[in-house]
């Protein structure tokens, strides 16, 4: 068994060019070699921005760039074609591959309708602010380009809790439809998240649900994914989702992996959730992308024990989904909390080569992103490969230092030359004594990184005194090892 490692095949600011899904079929060998096990891909379906829609401005979740909406046939990442023919040649490859999923809101309706509605406040979205008023919504989606094909299903004001324009009075604000209210199973914040952006869903109602449903099982049957990346769960009904993703497991009777998008930096409103979803879907480790962040901003104050403190990582790792950056957090996005170039070796060694959790790795880290100007982490390749031949084995932490901090990986049988030492420090350089086991005893390990160039020798019981310089992370293996990394261009 290898150790799995996902990749983020997509930032905001690609070119559309409509050329993603064939660069996928292209670089599959490439990436399968890399290291990657599993790629998730963004939305496939038509956005109300059409072929500059990054994805998640949902218009019509049947055309996978079949039809000639919104202004093309092909989406930003190409057409129907295109994407089924990637998708199939990643997992002849052997990569799984994750559909990104966005059932929160529809957005570029085809017409309006009359609704009635109350306005709510935007920080308390449970207090009125006026009566009942009549607004004129855009909710009604009934796709003629695709003229019924795959489903005959349009939708209306009656399966939608609200929207945030009135089409006949020009006014913005949060009108929440007459006969709603706003699904109580979401995140808190502002009273009640439900509401996001666009026409937003009822998963209250009946119909929006088996509608859901039926496209899930139209979705799978078309492209056969083996998981789902899910937007925006905290604006959405858990309930819905626990229910959505069983029924689908129990059709198929495939697993259907599920990593979900729970943004919250407070660690115990993802794991309310999960509980909530009975432990049926991962999150997204957004607190530990906050702990790298916040460690990347201080330049050497942060206090290095507690770089996963408060992480999913660190309480329920069986579902957390590591992360370093992505493409909300990208500079130019709305989130915009992109760990800073120093200390990105270390935040990646760290979920790379830690016992827990599945990695992702994001695509502007790995290629950069030359639109804002921003370089690869060039640390990465190798990181990823010794992800996959060498960190295994039972694990030993060392956040004992408000510096130093770091970690071993004894090794094991079934993985050739495997073991490491991972040490980093984001302040001064240091030494740190770590015990990676009597195995060991009497053999050299060598510091990946080149940073210090003098091998440590593990002693008769099995303890190395393994060193690191100033705010960097050295990741230290066997002589075999370094010589196969050695030989990676
Ligand atoms: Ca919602």
């Amino acid at each position: 068994m290898k150790n799995e490692t996902m990749m983020q095949y997509f930032e905001w600011y690609l070119p559309a060019d409509g050329l993603l899904w064939k660069r996928v079929s292209a670089q599959a060998d490439k990436l399968k070699a890399a290291g990657i096990t599993t790629l998730w891909l963004p939305p496939a379906y038509k956005g109300m921005n059409g072929k500059k829609d990054v994805g998640y401005g949902v218009y019509d979740i049947y055309d996978l760039g079949e039809f000639d909406q919104k202004g093309s046939v092909e989406t930003k990442y190409g057409n129907r074609e295109d994407y089924l023919k990637a998708v199939k040649t990643l997992q002849r490859k052997g990569i799984r591959f994750l559909c990104d999923i966005v059932l929160n809101h529809m957005m570029g309706a085809d017409g309006l309708e009359r609704v009635m509605a109350v306005k709510t406040a935007e920080n308390n979205r449970q207090q009125m602010l006026n009566a009942s008023e009549e607004i004129s919504a855009w909710t009604v989606f009934d796709f003629p380009g695709r003229n019924g094909k795959y489903s005959g299903f349009t939708w209306n004001k009656s399966h939608f809790s609200g929207s945030d324009w009135d089409e006949s009075k020009q006014s913005k604000g949060l009108y929440l439809f007459e006969g709603k209210c706003w699904n109580h199973d979401t995140d808190d914040e502002k009273g009640n998240y439900d509401y996001l952006m666009g026409a937003d869903l009822d998963m209250d109602n009946e119909e929006v649900r088996e509608q859901l449903q039926e496209w899930g099982s139209w979705y799978e049957n078309t492209v056969h994914m083996d998981g789902f990346r899910l937007d925006a769960v905290k604006h959405i009904s858990a309930d819905f989702y626990k229910d959505w993703l069983n029924n689908l497991r129990k059709q198929t009777g495939k697993d259907l992996f599920a990593v979900g998008e729970y943004w919250h930096t407070d660690l115990t409103h993802l794991t309310k959730y999960l509980d909530e979803v009975d432990q049926e879907m991962s999150l997204f480790d957004v607190p530990l992308h906050f702990n790298f962040f916040n460690a990347s901003r201080q330049q050497g104050t942060y206090d290095m024990r507690g770089l996963i403190s408060n992480s999913l990582l660190s309480v329920n790792a069986k579902h957390a989904v590591t992360f370093v950056d992505n493409h909300d957090t990208q500079p130019g996005q709305a989130l915009q909390t992109f760990v800073e170039s120093w200390f990105k070796p270390i935040a990646y060694a760290m979920i790379l080569l830690w016992d827990g959790g599945i990695p992702c790795v994001f695509y502007g880290d790995y290629y950069g992103i030359p639109s804002r100007n921003i370089a690869p982490v060039l640390e990465l390749p190798r990181l990823i490969k010794i992800r996959e031949l060498y960190a295994y084995g039972r694990q030993e932490s060392y956040f004992d230092h408000d510096n130093v901090v770091g970690f071993v990986r004894r090794g094991d049988d079934e993985h050739e030359n495997s073991g490491l030492a991972v040490l980093m420090s984001d302040g001064a350089g240091g030494v740190k004594k770590m015990l990676i086991g009597r195995k060991m005893a009497g053999m050299q390990l060598y510091d990946v990184t080149g940073d210090c160039s003098e091998p440590v020798t593990i002693d008769h019981k099995g303890y190395g005194d393994f060193r690191v310089e100033g705010g960097s992370v050295s990741v230290w293996v066997r002589r075999e090892a370094y010589e196969y990394l050695e030989t990676m261009v």
